[in-house]
């Protein structure tokens, strides 16, 4: 393994994206050959992108199983990578890639009905309610617990955040601090915990 690795050190370089050729293993697969198809690296390498990258790898290692082969799923993980390597505020693009992760992965929050009752969203006040896995209104919303509140602009923000793609400008659309919140939380539901590579990207004030 030690001789693999000096033979294809430089192109499994985070982020870049290869093609290998597998031989599977009684345990691990060996890689036979691995061809770059693009490599980010030399753009991931700026702190602030690194941090954003590694939270999009830590979440997907996290909720996706090894085996199971999830096209879609690439394709964001292969678009978010582009988009991440490209951008001036990387970390603009988290809240957007971690809604549509969710809605892949089945756990999307509803964002036009109350997670408790179903009843539609009216334009009052709303709130997030992470451990049902979405946001909920007046009546249902349990006081003695202190849930975070969305004003009806973070509701709409959340709902152009969320759109599929090819949606109206979806991917220039910025999360208002609420709504990045809100997002943070139900990853962080979902996931059990915060993902690790937040904390570092944190430290980094950006
Ligand atoms: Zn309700």
């Amino acid at each position: 393994m030690r001789r693999a690795r000096s033979h294809f050190a430089g192109r499994l370089e985070f982020g870049n994206e290869c093609d290998f050729v597998m031989h599977r293993g009684r345990s691990l697969d060996v890689v036979v050959s691995a061809e770059i198809l693009r490599a980010r690296w030399s753009r991931l390498v700026e702190p602030e992108r690194y941090g954003v990258a590694s939270v999009v790898a830590e979440m997907i290692d996290a909720f996706c199983e090894p085996d199971l082969a999830l096209p879609d799923v690439y394709e964001l993980l292969v678009a978010a990578i582009a988009a991440i390597a490209a951008a001036p505020k990387p970390q603009a693009l988290l809240p957007r890639f971690s809604l549509r992760f969710l809605e892949m992965l089945g756990l999307a929050p509803p964002l036009t009905t109350c997670v408790q009752c179903g009843l539609a969203l009216g334009t009052g006040p709303v709130w997030l309610d992470a451990q049902a896995g979405g946001i909920v209104d007046a009546a249902c919303r349990e006081r003695w617990r202190d849930l975070p509140e969305l004003e009806e602009g973070d509701l709409q923000n959340l709902r152009a955040l969320a759109e599929p793609k090819g949606g109206a400008n979806a991917a220039a659309v910025q999360a208002t601090l609420r709504a990045a919140a809100a997002v943070e939380e139900l990853v962080a539901h979902h996931l059990g915990r915060r993902p690790k590579a937040m904390a570092a990207l944190g430290a980094l004030g950006a």
